[in-house]
């Protein structure tokens, strides 16, 4: 992508966050999310996980990464907020069209090697099909230890091009020994 016209943005949201200041009105929220929910989703520009649910704020934790992605600090993040804020409910929100789908594992690594000389120790986690990477992120959510409420762990896909969001079937996970 080309950098030649960039120009950095932070002055300029310094000075609107003066405005939000001056009409702030959220200084009685508490910690712990009301809603007791906490949503994973993916960082994308087009994506405000706010409007897209209509959430209002200090009602969720709200988790984002690239992709949405069930990594170990994801794992951390809603460890705490079960175990110390409270949340009893995971939703997952995945898009179509994610730059996930557009990049190759092997390459994107193999580019970061010839760059710096050192091999990433994370993976990229790149996918095809966000409907699966969805039922990927709630398979690790079931096996890990460390979060204790699991009950209400549902999984969406949000549809770029119409701003719905797509309810993921929990699929019985196909035995790798099958056959
Ligand atoms: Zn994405």
């Amino acid at each position: 992508m080309a950098d030649e016209a960039f120009t950095p943005n932070t002055d300029d949201l310094v000075v609107n966050n003066t405005r939000f200041a001056e009409r702030f009105d959220g200084g009685d929220l508490q910690v712990a999310p009301s809603r007791r929910l906490a949503v994973v989703s993916c960082m994308d520009s087009r994506m405000d996980t706010f409007q897209i649910l209509g959430l209002a704020n200090g009602e969720a934790h709200i988790v984002r990464n690239a992709g949405g992605i069930i990594t170990d600090d994801v794992i951390r993040s809603l460890c705490l907020s079960q175990r110390l804020l409270g949340t009893r409910e995971i939703l997952l929100l995945h898009h179509t069209d994610c730059g996930l789908q557009k990049v190759d594992e092997d390459v994107f690594k193999a580019e970061l090697v010839a760059d710096t000389g050192m091999k990433p120790w994370w993976a990229i986690e790149s996918f095809d099909d966000p409907y699966e990477d969805v039922r990927q992120s709630m398979r690790r959510l079931m096996l890990t230890p460390f979060l204790a409420h699991k009950d209400n762990i549902r999984g969406f896909v949000y549809e770029v091009a119409d701003g719905r969001v797509y309810e993921v079937g929990s699929e019985p996970i196909a035995s790798p020994h099958a056959g």
